[in-house]
């Protein structure tokens, strides 16, 4: 059955408006539409079944067909399906899951803010780091510092720190107060013959430069993915993150973690900051903290931090920011069962185990002539598209070919996604056992090869 001849696919395309979408494209191709799940597996209205590459959008650890979530929701529907955390109130799951995140979160974090989506717990961030500084009677020290291709989101806060075109163009976002540094990617970016340390030695000048240009008494913070996601699956370079936490603490600049995709499992420990040695004043998280089951994110932060906070509330008479959902019990419930599951199946072990299988399959096709760049870490990688291998160009954007790629890959079986400049990311379910990694490796494969 073509895709957009489906009945469901027809109603989809007359009311649906798509997030993130070319919404020409959908409206001539018609979407897939998926109607269940099974382990690592989604199946269309057809019944085709596809190995889901992504994990959804990188956030079903436990797969689509995790029981135990669906109970622990349907319980707490049952038990106390709504209440709120304004005003000294409190649903009495979300103050377990603040105690369980901060005793599994990195050193130094104190206490855990709820919102419901990684965009708000970015806006949460940001927001914070000038009342935190507003609080501390620094109200110049305001400006954030992002990466060019860092993807927080796309509210205005946190679109604004997004250093993708996608998000800028045509938004009107506010500029002022938000600046982007460098991308770290060694392979594009290191000078010929610069070492991993050379090339996080030059980054961490450059962003001491910046800093001192803009005036240290005015930037507040550096937003920073483990690896960068949508930007193209960017793992640092060696010391990277040692070198920038050196020069923030210099100018008393906070680090603000986005560990939306990085979070609960995906580079083989709880956080990307334990993978990298980041030591974050604040986490942001959202995605697999509930294997994408349930909306909810959260923003961490530390006991010095919550503690300005508190004292600036006792002047104003509230900390005024929270959202209706904030700590919803629903998808607290899920978050306390997600890791519970963790821990009785020591699914970090499972993912150290298996993530071998994911990095030495992508990088045994990095001789592939399509093939720039393979790479990755524990169970999230990349294969960077070229026109030409020697000089890294990459292929026309018009041509499409990452999207050409992700179409063949469907066809065999296999679901990936093609991020901005032909990078195709795969990031699956962390519950994914060995011969399922091979089976996803070998479509891809295939849809290489087809598409070349
Ligand atoms: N931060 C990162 C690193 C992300 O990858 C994403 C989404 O993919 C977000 C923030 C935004 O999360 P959401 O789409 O839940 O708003």
């Amino acid at each position: 059955m073509d895709q957009a001849d489906s009945a469901a696919a027809r109603r989809d395309l007359a009311f649906h408006l798509h997030p993130s979408t070319n919404l020409a494209l959908v409206q001539a191709e018609g979407p897939l539409v998926i109607s269940r799940g099974e382990g690592v597996y989604v199946y269309d209205e057809a019944g085709n079944r596809y190995i889901e590459g992504m994990a959804g959008l990188w956030c079903a650890g436990l797969g689509f067909s995790e029981k135990r979530l669906a109970e622990a929701a349907y319980r707490q529907m049952l038990a106390l399906p709504f209440y709120h955390s304004f005003s000294g109130k409190v649903p009495a799951i979300s103050t377990e899951l603040a105690e369980k995140l901060v005793g599994v979160a990195p050193e130094g974090m104190g206490r855990v803010f709820f919102a419901n989506s990684g965009s708000e717990a970015n806006d949460s961030a940001v927001k914070l780091a000038w009342y935190y500084n507003n609080a501390l009677g620094r109200p110049d020290k305001k400006k954030l510092i992002s990466r060019r291709k860092a993807y927080h989101g796309v509210t205005v806060a946190s679109a604004s720190l997004t250093g993708l075109a996608f998000a800028h163009s045509d938004w009107d976002l506010p500029a002022p107060r938000f600046l982007h540094a460098e991308t770290p990617h060694h392979w594009r970016g290191a000078r010929p013959g610069e070492s991993e340390e050379a090339y996080a030695q030059r980054l961490a000048d450059e962003l001491e430069r910046l800093i001192l240009a803009e005036g240290p008494d005015t930037v507040a913070a550096f937003f920073a993915e483990p690896v960068m996601g949508a930007g193209g699956v960017l793992v640092p370079p060696a010391t990277y993150f040692e070198r920038v936490q050196q020069v923030l603490g210099k100018y008393d600049v906070l680090m603000i973690a986005d560990e939306v995709i990085c979070g609960f499992g995906r580079t083989g420990n709880m956080f990307g900051s334990q993978t990298f040695g980041i030591r974050p004043d604040v986490i942001t998280c959202a995605k697999m903290m509930t294997s994408g089951y349930q909306p909810m994110s959260a923003m961490m932060v530390s006991q010095r931090i919550y503690s300005v906070l508190e004292d600036q509330s006792r002047k104003l008479g509230v900390f005024g920011h929270g959202f209706t959902y904030s700590g919803h019990p629903v998808p607290a419930a899920v978050a306390l069962e997600t890791l519970a599951i963790y821990e009785e199946r020591d699914l970090l072990a499972h993912v150290r185990r298996v993530a071998p299988v994911l990095q030495e399959g992508l990088r045994a096709m990095a001789d592939h002539p399509m093939v720039g760049e393979a790479r990755g870490v524990g169970l999230i990688g990349a294969w960077e598209l070229v026109r030409d291998k020697a000089t890294k160009a990459g292929f026309d954007p018009k041509a499409a070919v990452g999207a050409q790629f992700v179409r063949n890959a469907q066809r065999r079986g296999a679901i990936l996604r093609v991020l901005p400049g032909d990078i195709i990311a795969f990031s699956p379910p962390l519950v994914i056992e060995e011969h399922e990694l091979r089976e996803l490796l070998a479509h891809a494969a295939g849809a290489l090869d087809e598409t070349w």
